[in-house]
């Protein structure tokens, strides 16, 4: 059951010089993505849309987009790579780096950073641990940031945005309003959450206000380009590439990438660090990012999910190209 055949992809790297230098040919890699995306056509009935509220139950499972944008300034798509969808959790790397930037290794006392074994929106933890959440990107460690974000900026909403807008040079970028009203109607595990991690005194703000926050930054609408683009800062040691921007400190970016290895796809991170060897983050609207450090970044869309959470298809894209091109922070 656990096994979704990644393991098929771990193979001999012994042409990654060469595979290395075809990125720099980006009609080369143009096809291959094309190639790729043509190879999983039949594989979305593999998978699940999320269905827990409507606004994500009603997307297409026939979605599918493939995106490599590099720090160089090369990005190179295919299939509906520039369709808006719902990021859902990849927003949680998003707010982590916000909250870090905010209060520094202050957050390291009110989360950690391991890997939890469990399914992303998991409780039972939570209380033998004491309301501290094993690490930020699953539920309980997004709320967590959620409150130091609602309760460190005067509107962690718009800052929220604004931050999405100017990391991907795109001020086009939208809160689905759609999806919120349905994520704040279909609140109650996340509420849950909220209010035990108040109970132990683990959380500042008012949980409406909190899940308010949350639910804001998971209904953000982006495509596979955009957020490429707006995630390239990870791959190049905290410094936007475009801009030049410092977006973070060197050392919170191999933070960031250290979660995202080892617990960035919940409880399948294991098996897909052993199989592929990036660190990345996927959301239930069916995005998957993984990051190349010095590199660039991959992103994914495909809606149907495994049951980890994870796009079926969106991991077997991410893992075949990795494969491909002979990326993997292990070498
Ligand atoms: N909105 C979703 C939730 O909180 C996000 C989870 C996810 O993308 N894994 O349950």
């Amino acid at each position: 059951m656990h096994n979704v055949g990644l393991s098929c992809f771990i193979a001999s790297h012994s042409k990654d010089k060469q595979v290395r230098y075809m990125i720099k040919d980006i009609s080369n890699l143009q096809v291959k993505l094309q190639t790729l995306l043509a190879a999983q056509q039949e594989f979305y009935t593999q998978g699940k849309v999320a269905n827990y509220i409507p606004a994500l139950a009603e997307v297409s499972p026939e979605k599918m987009g493939v995106c490599v944008s590099t720090i160089d300034g090369k990005t190179v798509g295919a299939g509906d790579y520039q369709e808006p969808f719902s990021i859902q959790s990849i927003s949680k790397v998003f707010g982590l780096v916000m909250a870090m930037n905010r209060i520094g290794d202050d957050l390291w006392q009110r989360v950690n950073m391991e890997p939890s074994g469990q399914p992303f929106n998991s409780i039972i933890q939570l209380e033998w641990e004491k309301g501290i959440p094993r690490n930020p990107v699953i539920n309980a460690g997004a709320l967590l940031v959620a409150d130091v974000l609602t309760s460190h900026f005067s509107s962690s909403k718009l800052a929220f945005l604004s931050f999405m807008r100017s990391l991907a040079h795109d001020d086009s970028i939208y809160i689905d309003n759609y999806v919120y009203q349905s994520e704040l109607a279909h609140g109650s595990r996340n509420a849950a959450l909220g209010y035990l991690m108040k109970s132990f005194g683990n959380i500042e703000s008012e949980i409406p206000e909190v899940l308010n926050h949350y639910f804001t930054q998971c209904s953000v609408a982006m495509s596979c380009e955009q957020l490429a683009t707006s995630l390239l800062f990870l791959a190049n040691k905290g410094i936007d590439p475009i801009s030049k921007e410092a977006i973070c400190t060197p050392r919170d970016a191999h933070r960031v990438n250290a979660i995202l290895s080892t617990s960035g796809m919940y409880d399948q991170s294991g098996e897909f660090a052993f199989s592929i060897g990036l660190p990345a983050k996927s959301g239930v609207g069916g995005g998957v990012i993984a990051i190349v450090p010095n590199y660039g970044v991959i992103c994914t869309w495909s809606p149907p999910l495994n049951s980890f959470g994870n796009s079926v298809i969106g991991t077997n894209l991410v893992a075949s190209l990795a494969q491909e091109l002979g990326l993997s922070i292990y070498h």
